[in-house]
C-alpha cells in the first residue's frame, strides 16, 4: 500500500488501547532496522523526520528511502511524518514534498500566536490529505534545534486543550507530562537510586494527562521524548569507550499504560541511537582491523530491528495491528 496518513492508525489505536511507535530516521540502515520489524510483527508505524534528518541526509534522499520501505513491506501502513515542524514554510515543503503527515511545534510561542500557527498549517494540510499534530507544553532535553533546559520545561495546562483544538482543528496533541528529549531525561536529583545504584526517575504525570483527555475524549495524545535508555546499551557504550554517565529514560511501564489510555502516538528516538552507538562501538573495540562499514552496521542495523521489535511487542501494543489500521 501506499503511505498513509494517521488518521485511520490512531483511531484504532484510541479504541484498542495501543499506541503507535513514530521512530526518527536519518540514513538508511534506520529506516530499513525499523520496518523489518515492523514488517516481521505485522505493526503499523510512523516514520518520522526532524529539521535536523533533513539537514543531515536531505529531504529527496529521505522520501525516497521511505518510499523503498513503503515498496519493500506492502503489507503494513507507513505513515512519513515531520517531527517538529519549526514553522509553516518548512510544514509546507514536507506537504507538497510527499509527506503524509506533519507537526507543527508552536509550543514556544504565546498561546494565540500557537493557534495561527497550527491553524495555518492545518489548513493547508487538510485540503492535501495530511494529517497534523500541535503541541501544547514544552519538555526538557534537546532535539536537534529544540532545546530546553532541565527546569525551563512547563507542563501542558489542561484548561487550554479544548480551545487549541477546537481552534486549530488539529488531529493530534503533544502534551508535557514530564517526558524529555536525549539520553539524560532527568537529573540525578530528581531521580533516587535503586540497590544496584541505578537512578530511578520521578513518575510520568498521569494526572494531568487523564485530565487532558477528559476534555477531549475520543482524541489522539501524543507523546514525544519517550525513550526508556535501556541500561544495557549504556552499559555497552561506557564499557567500550563511551561516556553516558547517569543517562536515563522513561520506565517501559510508564509508557505502556499511557499506550493503553489516550496516548496514541509514542516517539521513540534515542533508543536506537543507543542500540546503534553501543553495537558499532564494541564492534570497533572487539575487532579494531576491521574497516568495511558494512561489517560494522549490519549488526546496528540488526539491533534497531531487535529494540524496535520489543518497543512493538512489550510496550506500544500495536504488533500483529497493522490490517486493522489500513
Ligand atoms: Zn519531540
Amino acid at each position: 500500500m501506499a503511505l498513509v496518513n494517521s488518521k485511520k492508525m490512531f483511531e484504532m489505536a484510541y479504541k484498542n488501547g495501543y499506541a503507535i511507535g513514530a521512530f526518527n530516521v536519518n540514513n538508511m540502515e534506520i529506516v530499513q532496522g525499523i520496518t523489518e520489524a515492523c514488517k516481521e510483527e505485522n505493526a503499523p508505524v510512523i516514520l518520522q523526520v526532524s529539521k535536523g534528518a533533513r539537514a543531515y541526509a536531505n529531504h529527496t534522499y529521505l522520501v525516497k528511502l521511505v518510499e523503498a520501505a513503503v515498496k519493500e513491506c506492502p503489507e503494513i501502513p507507513i505513515v512519513l511524518h515531520l517531527d517538529h515542524g519549526p514553522d509553516f514554510e518548512t510544514c509546507k515543503a514536507c506537504i507538497d514534498g510527499g509527506f503524509t503527515s506533519v507537526m507543527i511545534d508552536g509550543s514556544h510561542l504565546p498561546f494565540e500566536e500557537n493557534i495561527a500557527l497550527t491553524k495555518k498549517v492545518v489548513d493547508y494540510a487538510h485540503e492535501r490529505g495530511v494529517t497534523v499534530e500541535g503541541e501544547l507544553g514544552t519538555l526538557a532535553g534537546i532535539e536537534d534545534d529544540v532545546k530546553v533546559e532541565h527546569g525551563a520545561e512547563s507542563y501542558t495546562k489542561p484548561e487550554e486543550v479544548i480551545e487549541f483544538v477546537t481552534r486549530t482543528g488539529v488531529d493530534s496533541l503533544a502534551i508535557a507530562i514530564g517526558t524529555s528529549h536525549g539520553a539524560y531525561k532527568f537529573k540525578p536529583e530528581q531521580c533516587t537510586r535503586n540497590e544496584q545504584g541505578i537512578l530511578v526517575p520521578p513518575a510520568l504525570r498521569f494526572d494531568i494527562l487523564e485530565e487532558v483527555s477528559k476534555k477531549l475524549p475520543g482524541f489522539p495524545i501524543v507523546l514525544h521524548g519517550s525513550s526508556s535508555v535501556p541500561q544495557d546499551y549504556v552499559k555497552m557504550v561506557n564499557e567500550n569507550g563511551g561516556k553516558m554517565p547517569d543517562a536515563i529514560g522513561v520506565p517501559e511501564e510508564q509508557l505502556r499504560k499511557a499506550a493503553a489510555l489516550s496516548v496514541c502516538k509514542i516517539n521513540i528516538d534515542s533508543d536506537l541511537r543507543l542500540a546503534m552507538t553501543g553495537t558499532i562501538r564494541q564492534f570497533f573495540n572487539e575487532k579494531p582491523d576491521k574497516f568495511d562499514p558494512r561489517e560494522y552496521l549490519k549488526p546496528a542495523r540488526a539491533n534497531i530491528k531487535e529494540i524496535v521489535r520489543h518497543k512493538l511487542k512489550n510496550v506500544l501494543g500495536c504488533a500483529g495491528k497493522a490490517d486493522e489500521c489500513k
